[in-house]
Protein backbone atom coordinates (compact mmCIF):
# COMPACT_ATOMS: atom_id res chain seq x y z
CA UNK A 1 0.00 0.00 0.00
CA UNK A 2 1.51 3.22 -0.84
CA UNK A 3 2.30 5.84 1.88
CA UNK A 4 -0.04 8.33 0.71
CA UNK A 5 -3.46 6.16 1.58
CA UNK A 6 -5.29 7.68 4.58
CA UNK A 7 -7.52 5.87 6.52
CA UNK A 8 -10.96 8.31 7.42
CA UNK A 9 -12.59 6.01 9.97
CA UNK A 10 -15.69 6.74 11.75
CA UNK A 11 -19.57 6.03 12.80
CA UNK A 12 -20.79 8.36 10.01
CA UNK A 13 -24.38 8.27 11.59
CA UNK A 14 -25.32 9.85 9.04
CA UNK A 15 -22.54 11.55 7.03
CA UNK A 16 -22.55 15.67 7.52
CA UNK A 17 -20.62 18.31 4.94
CA UNK A 18 -18.22 18.36 7.63
CA UNK A 19 -17.20 14.51 6.96
CA UNK A 20 -17.25 15.85 3.43
CA UNK A 21 -15.06 18.87 3.95
CA UNK A 22 -12.61 17.04 5.64
CA UNK A 23 -12.19 14.33 2.92
CA UNK A 24 -12.30 16.79 -0.22
CA UNK A 25 -9.53 18.79 1.77
CA UNK A 26 -7.32 15.65 3.19
CA UNK A 27 -7.55 14.66 -1.30
CA UNK A 28 -5.09 17.65 -1.63
CA UNK A 29 -2.53 16.02 1.25
CA UNK A 30 -2.98 12.19 0.11
CA UNK A 31 -3.23 10.15 -2.70
CA UNK A 32 -6.29 7.92 -1.34
CA UNK A 33 -8.71 8.45 1.17
CA UNK A 34 -10.63 5.67 2.54
CA UNK A 35 -13.37 6.50 4.47
CA UNK A 36 -13.82 3.16 6.45
CA UNK A 37 -17.37 2.82 8.26
CA UNK A 38 -17.47 0.87 11.70
CA UNK A 39 -19.96 -1.73 12.25
CA UNK A 40 -19.65 -1.88 15.87
CA UNK A 41 -20.83 0.69 18.29
CA UNK A 42 -22.48 1.06 21.66
CA UNK A 43 -24.82 3.51 20.28
CA UNK A 44 -27.93 2.69 18.73
CA UNK A 45 -27.83 4.02 15.15
CA UNK A 46 -30.72 5.61 13.19
CA UNK A 47 -28.84 4.07 9.84
CA UNK A 48 -28.01 0.45 9.70
CA UNK A 49 -24.79 -0.92 8.62
CA UNK A 50 -26.06 -1.44 5.30
CA UNK A 51 -27.20 2.22 4.84
CA UNK A 52 -23.97 3.92 6.09
CA UNK A 53 -22.21 1.88 3.56
CA UNK A 54 -24.99 2.40 0.84
CA UNK A 55 -24.92 6.21 2.19
CA UNK A 56 -21.20 6.98 1.87
CA UNK A 57 -20.69 5.15 -1.19
CA UNK A 58 -23.13 7.28 -3.09
CA UNK A 59 -21.69 10.48 -1.89
CA UNK A 60 -18.25 9.84 -3.24
CA UNK A 61 -19.59 7.77 -6.55
CA UNK A 62 -16.98 8.25 -9.50
CA UNK A 63 -14.28 10.11 -7.34
CA UNK A 64 -11.35 7.86 -7.78
CA UNK A 65 -8.99 8.92 -4.96
CA UNK A 66 -11.88 7.94 -2.12
CA UNK A 67 -12.98 4.40 -1.12
CA UNK A 68 -15.60 3.14 1.37
CA UNK A 69 -14.50 0.57 3.37
CA UNK A 70 -16.61 -1.53 6.52
CA UNK A 71 -14.35 -2.38 9.57
CA UNK A 72 -15.59 -4.37 12.75
CA UNK A 73 -14.12 -4.54 15.57
CA UNK A 74 -10.51 -2.31 16.59
CA UNK A 75 -9.38 0.15 14.35
CA UNK A 76 -5.66 -0.86 14.48
CA UNK A 77 -6.24 -4.57 13.96
CA UNK A 78 -8.50 -3.81 10.16
CA UNK A 79 -5.60 -0.79 9.42
CA UNK A 80 -2.62 -3.71 10.40
CA UNK A 81 -4.67 -5.88 8.37
CA UNK A 82 -4.58 -4.00 5.30
CA UNK A 83 -1.15 -2.53 5.67
CA UNK A 84 -2.50 0.68 6.33
CA UNK A 85 -0.21 3.37 8.11
CA UNK A 86 -2.28 6.70 8.54
CA UNK A 87 -5.68 7.64 10.51
CA UNK A 88 -7.40 11.24 9.76
CA UNK A 89 -9.56 12.24 11.95
CA UNK A 90 -11.19 15.70 12.36
CA UNK A 91 -11.24 18.30 14.84
CA UNK A 92 -13.66 20.77 16.14
CA UNK A 93 -13.50 21.59 20.00
CA UNK A 94 -11.59 21.03 22.38
CA UNK A 95 -13.94 18.24 23.86
CA UNK A 96 -13.05 16.70 20.34
CA UNK A 97 -9.09 16.79 21.54
CA UNK A 98 -9.77 15.24 24.54
CA UNK A 99 -11.07 12.35 23.11
CA UNK A 100 -9.68 12.30 19.89
CA UNK A 101 -5.72 12.44 22.04
CA UNK A 102 -6.48 9.85 24.29
CA UNK A 103 -7.97 7.61 21.45
CA UNK A 104 -4.48 8.32 19.29
CA UNK A 105 -2.14 7.74 22.21
CA UNK A 106 -3.80 4.55 22.87
CA UNK A 107 -4.19 3.29 18.69
CA UNK A 108 -0.23 4.14 19.06
CA UNK A 109 0.34 1.82 21.77
CA UNK A 110 -1.20 -0.66 20.47
CA UNK A 111 0.09 -0.31 16.93
CA UNK A 112 3.64 1.92 17.20
CA UNK A 113 4.18 2.07 13.43
CA UNK A 114 0.13 3.80 12.89
CA UNK A 115 0.10 7.76 13.10
CA UNK A 116 -2.72 9.72 13.76
CA UNK A 117 -3.04 12.67 11.26
CA UNK A 118 -5.76 15.97 12.21
CA UNK A 119 -7.66 18.42 10.72
CA UNK A 120 -9.01 20.72 12.22
CA UNK A 121 -12.91 22.05 11.19
CA UNK A 122 -13.67 24.31 8.48
CA UNK A 123 -15.57 26.64 10.39
CA UNK A 124 -18.74 26.58 8.17
CA UNK A 125 -18.73 23.20 9.27
CA UNK A 126 -17.75 23.42 13.10
CA UNK A 127 -21.10 23.36 14.74
CA UNK A 128 -21.94 20.35 12.74
CA UNK A 129 -22.54 16.48 14.19
CA UNK A 130 -24.41 13.67 13.42
CA UNK A 131 -26.27 13.75 16.62
CA UNK A 132 -27.26 17.40 16.50
CA UNK A 133 -28.29 16.70 12.43
CA UNK A 134 -30.35 13.76 13.91
CA UNK A 135 -32.32 16.30 16.52
CA UNK A 136 -33.25 18.92 14.16
CA UNK A 137 -34.26 16.24 11.76
CA UNK A 138 -36.44 14.51 14.26
CA UNK A 139 -37.56 17.92 15.53
CA UNK A 140 -38.63 18.39 11.77
CA UNK A 141 -36.24 21.37 11.05
CA UNK A 142 -34.22 21.05 7.34
CA UNK A 143 -30.49 20.03 7.45
CA UNK A 144 -30.46 20.77 4.00
CA UNK A 145 -26.97 23.08 4.43
CA UNK A 146 -25.43 20.79 6.47
CA UNK A 147 -25.92 17.58 5.05
CA UNK A 148 -25.50 16.39 1.20
CA UNK A 149 -28.66 16.01 -0.82
CA UNK A 150 -29.24 12.43 -0.36
CA UNK A 151 -28.56 12.45 3.20
CA UNK A 152 -31.20 15.18 3.72
CA UNK A 153 -33.65 13.12 1.64
CA UNK A 154 -33.15 9.99 3.93
CA UNK A 155 -33.72 11.97 7.13
CA UNK A 156 -36.80 12.84 5.71
CA UNK A 157 -37.68 9.35 4.96
CA UNK A 158 -37.38 8.85 8.28
CA UNK A 159 -38.78 11.32 10.18
P1 LIG B 1 -16.99 8.89 15.72
O1 LIG B 1 -15.98 8.06 15.00
O2 LIG B 1 -16.45 9.52 16.97
O3 LIG B 1 -18.34 8.25 15.85
P2 LIG B 1 -18.01 10.49 13.52
O4 LIG B 1 -18.39 9.29 12.74
O5 LIG B 1 -19.12 11.42 13.86
O6 LIG B 1 -17.19 10.18 14.83
O7 LIG B 1 -16.92 11.34 12.75
C1 LIG B 1 -15.74 10.80 12.24
C2 LIG B 1 -14.65 11.85 12.30
O8 LIG B 1 -15.08 13.06 11.70
C3 LIG B 1 -14.20 12.26 13.70
O9 LIG B 1 -12.81 12.47 13.67
C4 LIG B 1 -14.91 13.55 13.96
O10 LIG B 1 -14.22 14.37 14.89
C5 LIG B 1 -14.89 14.15 12.58
N1 LIG B 1 -15.95 15.13 12.38
C6 LIG B 1 -17.26 14.99 12.65
N2 LIG B 1 -17.94 16.10 12.35
C7 LIG B 1 -17.04 16.99 11.87
C8 LIG B 1 -17.11 18.36 11.41
N3 LIG B 1 -18.26 19.04 11.40
N4 LIG B 1 -15.97 18.96 11.01
C9 LIG B 1 -14.80 18.27 11.05
N5 LIG B 1 -14.66 17.01 11.47
C10 LIG B 1 -15.76 16.37 11.88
Amino acid sequence: MPKSTAVYPGFFDPFTLGHVNIVDRAKDVFDTVIVAISKDSNKDPLFSFDERMALAEEIFKGDQSVRVEPFQGLLVHYMEKNDYRTILRGLRTVSDFEYEFQMALANKTMSQHIETFFMMTDSRYSFISSTLIKEIARLGGSVDNMVPAIISAKLKDKF
